[in-house]
């Protein structure tokens, strides 16, 4: 019969508009008690994104946000450590092979020099990025050799002030390793596991080194 198919198809938008609000009733006592309904808590957040979510939602962001993934990138980092007296230490030696890698040449790395003796050290003085140029490609923190530059979650970084707000410094682009372990859990693991095998391995050869002597 002409016309069902159009009927059918109409009866599965019915079916999906009428499951928003019975989804809605199901989280309704969540909400009264607080719990922000089916949109504002992770729990809700999870069910609503699963199989077995019902119903039409939008996003309401900014009041709501999808949780990304562990390997999501936005704008690279600049990771520091800090030893037990508190110091924090660049782990960037400014190589430089990040700023050559990139793609659109967003990095620009100034080096440093011992005041004294005029030779270079291994921390940049300055270090800035573009963001608005990087293309979040990742490579710089695929390349880099010393886990320095990371690839970041945040992604709300909008503004109407390019040069001031745009251009990031050493200051803006540096977090401490503490940050990177929190939002990128599985990464950092698989990087501190091969760490501790090569400082391991390193050991091993020194004791089999002095053995032998
Ligand atoms: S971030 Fe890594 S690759 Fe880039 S200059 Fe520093 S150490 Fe070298
Ligand atoms: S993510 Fe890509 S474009 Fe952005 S700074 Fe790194 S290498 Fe350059």
């Amino acid at each position: 019969m002409y016309g069902l198919g159009i009927i059918r198809g109409l009866g599965v938008t019915l079916k999906h508009f009428l499951a928003t609000y019975v989804d809605d009733l199901r989280w309704f006592f969540q909400r009264i008690a607080g719990g922000g309904g089916r949109y504002y808590n992770p729990e809700a957040l999870k069910a609503r994104q699963g199989a077995k979510a019902r119903g039409i939602f939008t996003v309401q962001y900014p009041e709501e946000k999808l949780p990304v993934p562990e390997e999501f990138r936005f704008i690279p980092f600049l990771i520091y450590d800090t030893d037990a007296a508190g110091v924090q230490h660049d782990r960037c030696t400014s190589c430089g092979i990040c700023a050559k890698v990139c793609p659109p040449q967003c990095i620009w790395i100034v080096r440093s020099n011992d005041p004294a003796t005029g030779r270079p050290i291994p921390e940049p003085t300055e270090f800035f990025i573009d963001i608005d140029i990087c293309m979040n490609c990742g490579l710089c923190a695929e390349y880099c050799p010393f886990d320095a530059i990371k690839m970041d979650h945040n992604y709300e970084l909008a503004s109407f002030e390019r040069m001031s707000h745009h251009i990031f410094n050493k200051e803006r682009l540096s977090q401490p390793a503490s940050y990177y372990a929190s939002i990128r859990p599985r990464n950092n693991a698989a990087e501190e596991a091969a760490r501790a095998a090569k400082e391991a391995a390193k050991e091993a050869a020194k004791e089999a080194r002095a053995e032998s002597a």
